[in-house]
């Protein structure tokens, strides 16, 4: 974008009147610019966005109120505003092959509990997966409203850490769920929509799909795609659509089915049940950036990526499980690898620690049959959402899994949170760091300004 661009214009006078009137925000936002430039993030749950997607979420469009939907507003002064919102719908469901998107929900959070609330009744039945087995907050946890509002039931893993299906399916006999959640946020391994899908048919039940994690192996076919066998999906637009923190909710071959309670179809019901029911006015720029976002994952370059993603994740896992770490389930086939630490007598939260000191950034997560507070756990998740984007294939991705293991292996812990490393150790795995950084930046995002210590 040049300067003689309106939005280029309008941009840099904001950053340069940032700079100057407010210099202490300014400076912790450049702060965490660089850092995120010079940090190998491993982080499963989150993805840089294209410097094209910044710029559309920092567009005029904030300014706008604009309760309804495309040519149905409150509102006047939508008109350019709802070609943007219908821009966003027209590529979220080209994208996932849908017969029904909404680009509204403010993120999954909202996404699913906009559905759960519209499908159930409270203390309705809800079958989801366990929070300690890999599922979300949203599917039932009792530390969240899903917990809370509905009768949550929960599924868990079998002994090789796989989705134990003839559970679910005993599950749902037992209990005659009205939904049934799938999908989860720490699984490596592939979920079977159309299994579900018979499971939640033998006991009428609802089922809802959360692809949050998998959205992008989805769109490129690298994920069977759960739109035509859930009755609805969910998935947030931050972490494998690489776009602005929020939410879409699709729908397939079901969106034309009657929805309950003679209230017309499913698709109706569900966009009545965002707007006036559960969010007020949409937030307009971030559907611009979801739009974007949307477009660059239709390209070539978006399936290079995910090629990527799933290649150094299961570089990553191969290289972790040959020097002796424990890989939940084995391996992966998404983006995510799960490593357990019990045997090595160190908690999640240590090991977070060690390697956020050397600029590797993880996060501590809970594994199969894990005791332990989830501020403490007994595992890390790694992710390779960031690493994928920032080009790096296998190769690169063995030299992470190595420095994870110099790290750790070099940990003495001290207790749960307590820990000791050597200084020789962090500086050795920060210089390489660094050099992984130089070699592979984030596309857009300067690094040459970066004084990356060694
Ligand atoms: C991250 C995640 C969510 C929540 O997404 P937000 O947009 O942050 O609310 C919901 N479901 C799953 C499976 C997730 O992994």
């Amino acid at each position: 974008m040049s300067i003689t661009d309106p939005m280029g214009e309008l941009l840099t006078t904001g950053a340069n009147e940032l700079a100057s009137a407010d210099p202490r925000l300014h400076r912790v936002l450049v702060n965490e610019q660089e850092r995120q430039a010079a940090t190998l993030s491993l982080v499963a749950s989150c993805s840089p966005v294209d410097p094209s997607v910044l710029v559309s979420q920092a567009s005029a469009a904030v300014n706008v109120t604009a309760e309804g939907y495309p040519g149905r507003r409150y509102h006047a002064g939508c008109e350019v505003i709802d070609g943007i919102e219908q821009l966003a719908i027209d590529r979220a469901k080209a994208a996932f092959g849908a017969r029904y998107a909404n680009v509204q929900p403010h993120s999954a959070t909202t996404a699913n509990y906009a559905v759960l609330s519209s499908l159930l009744e409270p203390g309705d039945t809800l079958l989801g997966m366990e929070l300690e087995s890999g599922g979300h907050l949203t599917h039932g946890s009792p530390a969240a409203y899903a917990g809370r509002y509905f009768t949550a039931i929960g599924y868990g893993l079998d002994d090789a850490g796989l989705i134990d299906y003839d559970e679910v399916a005993a599950l749902a006999r037992e209990h005659r769920p009205k939904m049934i959640v799938c999908g989860a946020t720490a699984y490596p391994r592939l979920i079977d929509f159309a299994r579900f899908r018979r499971i939640a048919d033998s006991v009428g039940a609802y089922l809802l799909a959360d692809i949050s994690h998998t959205a992008g192996l989805v769109i490129t076919g690298r994920h069977p795609s759960p739109i035509d066998h859930a009755h609805l999906t969910t998935t947030c637009t931050h972490k494998q659509l690489y776009g602005p923190r929020g939410g879409l909710i699709l729908s397939g071959r079901d969106a034309d089915s009657p929805a309950p309670r003679g209230k017309g179809t499913l698709a109706q019901f569900v966009q009545r049940t965002i707007f006036p029911y559960f969010q007020g006015a949409p937030v307009l720029n971030a559907i611009a950036a979801k739009a974007r976002a949307l477009d660059i994952a239709a390209g070539p370059e978006f399936d290079d990526t995910v090629g990527r993603i799933v290649a150094t994740a299961r570089s990553m896992a191969d290289t972790l499980a040959e020097l002796g770490h424990d890989v939940v389930s084995g391996g992966t086939d998404n983006h995510i690898v799960l490593v357990d630490l019990s045997r090595w007598g160190m908690t999640g939260l240590v090991a977070e620690q060690a390697l956020e000191e050397c600029h590797i950034v993880v996060n501590k997560n809970r594994v199969p049959r894990d005791t332990t507070p989830a501020l403490v756990t007994s595992g890390l998740r790694i992710g390779t959402n960031s690493i994928a984007r920032r080009g790096m294939g296998d190769e690169a991705a063995a030299e992470c899994a190595e420095l994870v293991d110099l790290v750790l292996a070099s940990v003495q812990p001290l207790g749960d949170r307590e820990y000791r490393l050597p200084g020789a150790v962090r500086d050795l795995a920060r210089e390489r760091v660094a050099r992984l950084c130089r070699e592979h930046p984030l596309p857009g995002y300067p690094l040459d300004r970066v004084a990356v210590t060694a």
